[in-house]
């Protein structure tokens, strides 16, 4: 198959599309209509296989994933997704995969509004790259930077179920079918936290989505912020599932696993009602963890004693 036509077959006119995209794939580049009274938000991340995902996965969990981890970085900064681009290496390009991996991936641009408007498609080791671009209200982007000491820190979702998700892919019997499924779902299909993010962007001071496991998250949260952390293990909203897999290891999961993607943030303790109210509606729990102090570094504890947390965090280089 040639390029032209995997990009009409896969990519190309498959969406119902945005107003504001006066040119969309096809051309030498795509043509977007900026609007006033609007910040543009950038984020771009790739996903390659062997680093990101184990290989083997469902071409359709690859599709969703690449755009995925990008909208939870919009979702992070409190910004509404608008266009995306998808830069694909492919060792080879297989019809069935090429339609699964375009359906996960369109999928959830047309759930989150967001329209696909260009890219690139190479051979090479299987990777993809998206650049996802969203907006905001101008100064209302929430960064890392805005915690204060008494903030409470507070997580969406249930960490530690991704990872354990992952681990549990090539390990079927060893834990019920129930429950293997629902945490490989949760690593496979890790659903960006856009309408929260949104939301939060009113209440929170600080925010990031937990990528690399919630301690090294919180670690670079704090410090972005120039204060430390308060936090308590046992607080941690731990599913049922991840219980029933782990048991002991549930916590070490929560706080080093990584492949969350839920959000991490700060709020003063005059929102905690708002923020119950909102997270009424959610689909989402939302859970205090922790507090923010003027002293640097992380003390976690667990039932009454300190927790040293050991430094796993997975680093590229
Ligand atoms: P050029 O050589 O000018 O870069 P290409 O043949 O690479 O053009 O791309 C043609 C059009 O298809 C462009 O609009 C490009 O953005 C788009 N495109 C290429 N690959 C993809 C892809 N994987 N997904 C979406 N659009 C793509
Ligand atoms: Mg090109």
């Amino acid at each position: 198959m040639d390029e032209r036509t995997l990009i009409t077959r896969y990519f190309a006119g498959r969406q119902a599309g945005r107003g504001d995209v006066v040119l969309g794939i096809g051309d030498d580049a795509a043509v977007l209509r900026l609007e006033a009274g609007w910040d543009l938000v950038v984020a771009t991340d790739t996903i390659a296989e062997g680093t990101h995902f184990p290989a083997g996965i469902p071409a359709r969990a690859i599709g969703h994933r690449c755009l995925a981890v990008n909208l939870s970085d919009l979702a992070a900064m409190a910004a509404e997704p608008l266009w995306c681009s998808l830069a694909l290496s492919l060792p080879k390009a297989g019809p069935p995969w090429l339609e699964e991996f375009s359906a996960g991936l369109l999928a959830l641009a047309d759930r989150s509004g967001t329209a696909l408007i260009g890219g690139d498609t190479v051979r090479g080791p299987l990777a993809a790259t998206v650049t996802v671009q969203g907006r905001v209200r101008p100064g209302k982007a929430v960064t890392r930077s805005g915690a204060r000491a008494g903030d409470g820190i507070w997580v969406t979702g249930n960490p530690g179920d991704a990872v354990a998700g992952r681990l549990l892919l090539d390990a079927p019997g060893q834990v019920p079918a129930a429950v293997r499924d629902t945490l490989c779902q949760r690593f496979l299909y890790p659903e960006p936290r856009l309408r929260e993010g949104l939301a939060l962007g009113a209440l929170a001071t600080a925010m990031l989505d937990v990528s690399d496991g919630l301690h090294d998250d919180i670690g670079k949260l704090m410090a972005a912020s120039g204060t430390g952390a308060e936090l308590d293990a046992g607080l941690l909203p731990l599913s049922a599932a991840l219980k029933a897999a782990a048991a002991g290891r549930a916590v070490d999961y929560a706080l080093t696993g990584g492949d969350d993607y839920e959000l991490c943030f700060t709020a003063p303790d005059a929102v905690t009602g708002r923020l119950q109210q909102l997270a009424a509606g959610w689909d989402v729990p939302v859970t205090r963890i922790g507090t923010v102090v003027s002293e640097p570094g992380l003390r976690w504890r667990h039932q009454g004693s300190a927790l040293v947390v050991p430094d796993t965090t997975f680093r590229h280089f």
